[in-house]
């Protein structure tokens, strides 16, 4: 498995490449997708999984990740599989959130104007969450491959 400065730093390059490109094409509405990026390498991790980097990130709020660590074995399907991963990380995201935004519109502190807009970009920043934990997938089995080879031909 490669280590999570590795995984970083890749989806940093990737999230640099897709900034570059979308600024110099005047491409409209890339920030959300930019931030979907950030957060699924940073937060998202499919690396959520056990008490690693994107865990401590939390800080104080990792232990509201901790019934996810304990109940997603390492690199399975259910953290590290394409698309199913990502659902079941931003379902339970979403249901962590719920609770913060319910008492944020209570306290007026969040308005349902803002709340709509933030649900219209929805889609673009969850397709970048998908990208980050998609390149973190694809790299961590290309380790086990490589791996394996070496292995093998020792
Ligand atoms: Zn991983």
């Amino acid at each position: 498995m490669p280590s999570g400065n590795v995984h970083d730093t890749v989806n940093t390059i990737v999230l640099s490449g897709y900034v570059a490109y979308a600024v110099a094409s005047d491409q409209p509405e890339w920030f959300p997708a930019a931030v979907g990026i950030a957060v699924g390498t940073l937060w998202l991790s499919p690396d959520l999984d056990l008490k690693s980097e994107p865990y401590y990130r939390w800080g104080p709020f990792r232990v509201l990740w901790i019934p996810y660590v304990k109940a997603m074995p390492h690199r399975s399907i259910w953290s590290h599989g394409l698309l199913i991963g990502d659902v079941i990380r931003l379902l339970y995201f979403f249901a962590l959130l719920f609770p913060f935004i319910f008492f944020g519109m209570y306290a007026e502190v969040i308005h349902a104007a803002d709340l709509d807009r933030y649900i219209e970009q929805l889609p673009q920043f969850m397709t970048g969450v998908v990208v980050a934990s998609t390149i973190h997938i694809l790299l961590d089995h290309l380790s086990s491959i490589k791996r394996t080879k070496r292995r093998r031909a020792r």
